[in-house]
């Protein structure tokens, strides 16, 4: 009898965790579930949330957003099934950073200080860093590897967190905040399980300048970038600027009046360009920085809530008419205000301009209409 108690416990203990630890649950999926992934796997939970206080933003702003669309989706009837982020390794890393690089994550704390600007960290304990930052980062990396397959299937994706968009394969990018380049790695693991000649366009809408892409993956003829970003601000790096296809500079302050007609005219002709010459992209990585909301201390840009909600619905509409895959990364967007006031931040707006582009571009039906539409 207590040998098959003992039967039975052991089990329950391996389907726990294959169902919820062991990366084989990505394996068995069921098809119903949505191609989001992340969110609350994201946050730096610390001393229940205390570390906010030595966090530039909200650093719980994944899981807001996760729990404001699982409440969007149970509304219309829709069992809000994500997919779980499965951290990224350090052979996958391998792929794209130098491992004197990844060596010195793994052992300086003042290099992870000065990168993420915070000094504080350099008199915590490794393990403690480990905990409240860096195994967030490396679960969003893989966030973004896996919302790369699921695009790949599905026609669109998104993950809740990463667009490390700093990050280079082996310079320190002090004051970036990224660490991993979840980027050129989700890229280069297509290349290598999906297609090697697969076409991709990054998209970059992020206030700051994409320097950690562009200095790792262009001048590859199966990239392109699309670039538009504060050029008065960090990181100003021209190198990085020669890898942009289609650069577009803007000024401090540039609110929606100027900012959304230029989006509209400059993306359309970059995607009909990038057509004529042959070169349409088969997927597109949009980084939907939120650090362009007027009043973000980092992007220094003057855009409104309506303004992004019209932006984001911009890039995916031009994906959905041209058949063109699109996985969506949150990105910067550096407001406490998700924090102190949630509706004046970055995770109220993002969640906000999700929903929209749920309903209106990817056609999520009405309360009641359970219905997950792909892109084609
Ligand atoms: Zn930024």
């Amino acid at each position: 009898m207590k040998k098959n108690m003992l039967h039975i416990l052991c089990i329950a203990s391996l389907v726990f965790y294959i169902s919820f630890v062991s990366p084989l649950s990505e394996m068995l999926e069921t098809p119903a579930r949505l191609p989001i992934i992340g969110g609350s796997m994201y946050d730096s939970t610390f001393l229940w949330g205390l570390d906010n206080f030595i966090h530039p933003f909200d650093s719980m702003k994944y899981g807001r957003v996760e729990r404001c669309l699982k409440k969007y989706f149970s509304q219309r009837g829709i069992e809000p099934q994500f997919h779980i982020p499965v951290e990224v390794t350090y052979e996958q890393l391998a792929l794209v950073h130098d491992p004197a690089y990844i060596e010195l994550i793994n052992t300086d704390k003042t290099a992870i200080s000065r990168i993420v600007e915070i000094y504080l960290l350099r008199f915590l304990p490794r393990f403690l860093i480990d905990i409240i930052l860096l195994k967030p980062m490396r679960r969003a990396t893989g966030g973004t590897v896996q919302a790369a397959r699921l695009a790949v299937r599905h026609g669109w994706a998104f993950n809740l967190g990463g667009g490390y968009h700093h990050a280079k394969e082996r310079e320190l990018e002090e004051g970036g905040y990224c660490i991993y380049a979840d980027i050129p790695l989700a890229v280069k693991t297509l290349w290598r399980e999906e297609d090697s000649q697969l076409k991709v366009m990054i998209v970059d809408l992020d206030a700051h300048q994409g320097n950690g892409h562009e200095a790792i993956l262009g001048g590859d003829p199966r990239i392109s970038i699309f670039d538009m970003y504060n050029c008065r601000t960090y990181p100003m790096d021209e190198a990085a600027k020669r890898c942009i296809t289609f650069d577009v500079p803007i000024e401090p302050g540039t609110s929606d009046d100027i900012y959304i007609p230029l989006l509209k005219r400059k993306l359309k002709a970059a995607l009909d360009t990038l057509e004529v010459q042959g070169r349409k992209p088969d997927l597109i990585i949009y980084n939907a920085g939120t650090d362009i909301l007027a009043g973000d201390p980092e992007g220094e840009l003057g855009v409104s809530a309506e303004g992004i909600i019209q932006r984001d619905a911009i890039v995916f509409a031009e994906a959905k008419e041209r058949k063109i895959r699109i996985l969506y990364l949150f990105s910067g967007g550096y407001t406490k205000g998700s924090w102190f006031n949630r509706k004046s931040g970055s995770a109220y707006v993002i969640g906000k301009s999700l929903k929209n582009v749920l309903t209106n571009i990817i056609g999520i039906g009405a309360p009641g209409v359970v219905d997950v539409p792909t892109f084609f």
